[in-house]
């Protein structure tokens, strides 16, 4: 029987703890024996003091065993992937990835969550869709990734529920950043959602948790190890998160930006990472191909028509229309014009995020409804020239004085220069 204060004070003084002492830690917490307020302590002495690699470990492993886990290759009966990113602005990846993969012939499988603060999430965006179902049941979102190939849905409640409880602590208390407890909690989910190959999204720079590339690559290496260690073959991917990714940001703007990306006109940024997380998840497939000719498959899929097809099929599957059509749209666009002349010099992430959360596309806590049909479309990008009066951004909001104020908003997030910054490519790094 351990003593929860006893572990939180070891911690606090920077001294290890045993696998097992984490793991009734974690199930005690899950089962409801242990309150709150021991477990937002022990966040905050991990906080400070770290855990390490044999913690980390046991913390993931207690977190897989709090709940259900699902075996999806041997259930659809071949090599499952998943793609997950630690989450960003105007991030819509997934759902352009997916079609891709599926499309090539590579069942793919993700739970996927919703957006909180300034980070958008893709069930949100996918709940844009008119009668998309997120909500299937473990034996329904088997049969869809073996008959369609293609499943995104929700996250069960009973997969990883020592996450859902402690994130939601993490959330509150200041915990969340920390590259432990960040790999522990999406690796434990990935895990337990039962993908064999998955491709992780790191994302950094002032819209991500992480804000430097090492502080990127020590979380990518540990989510590796974590992944390697269950048996799954894991590749991350390091990508700039300084900027919103592609144009659109808000719900019904970036699943219309996902389908002309699937139609081969998408923004360059991000259509560049999509291909590169394509092609790297078909690589770590079953297909038994290198990543060069991975990527030039994946390219294809979009060239010859087969990866909109696919995104069409999939969100039959699941109940949704389609057509772009059926989206919803905001009554009120208004452009935002620059207010001189030189080179965009950067787009403050987090800024056009919380823009987007306050015009309505976004949640400020957990229960507040969104409005799927607002949002910022961002026209030009970091390195763009443009002259005084040009239209750099769009708002789509619900009413004048919404986008009067999502305006000003957008505005300030945009930084001019006379010289244009030096290009940074999307992905800044591979590590596999
Ligand atoms: N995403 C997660 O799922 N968990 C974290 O801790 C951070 C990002």
């Amino acid at each position: 029987m351990i003593l929860p204060a006893e572990l939180i004070r070891r911690k606090r003084d920077g001294q290890p703890l045993a696998a097992d002492e984490l793991s009734e830690l974690i199930l005690g917490y899950t089962r409801g024996d242990i309150p709150d307020y021991q477990l937002a302590a022990f966040c905050m002495a991990v906080y400070f003091r770290g855990l390490n690699g044999a913690e980390t470990f046991a913390l993931t492993d207690a977190m897989i065993r709090s709940g259900e886990t699902i075996a999806l290759g041997p259930a659809v009966g071949r090599t499952v992937v998943d793609k997950h990113s630690t989450g960003g602005v105007g991030d819509k990846t997934s759902l352009a990835v997916g079609p891709i993969v599926a499309a090539c012939g590579v069942p793919f499988g993700k739970m996927s969550g919703r957006g909180l603060g300034h980070t958008g999430g893709t069930l949100d965006k996918l709940e844009s869709i008119p009668g998309f179902r997120i909500e299937l049941g473990t034996d329904e979102f088997v049969a869809q990734v073996r008959d369609v190939g293609l499943a995104i849905i929700g996250q069960s409640a009973n997969l990883v529920p020592a996450d859902k409880l402690l994130y939601g602590l993490r959330d509150v208390t200041a915990t969340v950043d920390n590259v432990s407890l960040i790999a522990a909690s999406i690796m434990s989910k990935k895990i337990a959602a039962g993908a064999d190959a998955i491709v992780l999204d790191v994302k950094v720079g002032d819209g991500a948790f992480m804000k430097s590339v090492d502080d990127a690559r020590e979380l990518a290496q540990l989510m590796i190890d974590l992944g390697r260690h269950a048996g799954c073959n894991v590749a991350c991917l390091l990508t700039d998160m300084d900027q919103p990714l592609g144009h659109a940001v808000g719900n019904a703007l970036e699943i219309r930006e996902t389908i002309a990306t699937l139609r081969g006109e998408g923004p360059r940024d991000f259509e560049e990472l999509v291909l590169g997380a394509a092609g790297h998840l078909l690589a770590i497939s079953d297909l038994g191909i290198e990543e060069r000719a991975a990527r030039d498959r994946a390219a294809s899929a979009i060239a010859d028509g087969s990866a909109h097809a696919m995104y069409e099929r999939w969100i039959a599957a699941q109940g949704g229309d389609p057509s772009e059509g059926a989206l919803p749209t905001a009554p009120v666009v208004r452009d935002v014009l620059a207010g001189g002349d030189g080179f965009i010099q950067a787009i403050g992430a987090v800024d056009v995020g919380l823009a987007a959360l306050r015009l309505g596309a976004g949640r400020r806590t957990k229960d507040d409804a969104i409005d799927h049909s607002v949002g910022i479309r961002c026209l030009k990008k970091r390195g763009d020239a443009v002259a005084a009066g040009d239209v750099i951004a769009e708002v789509h909001a619900r009413d004048d004085a919404a986008a009067n104020e999502g305006a000003k908003d957008v505005l300030a997030a945009y930084r001019l220069a006379d010289e244009a910054p030096p290009a940074t490519p999307i992905i800044l790094e591979t590590i596999a």
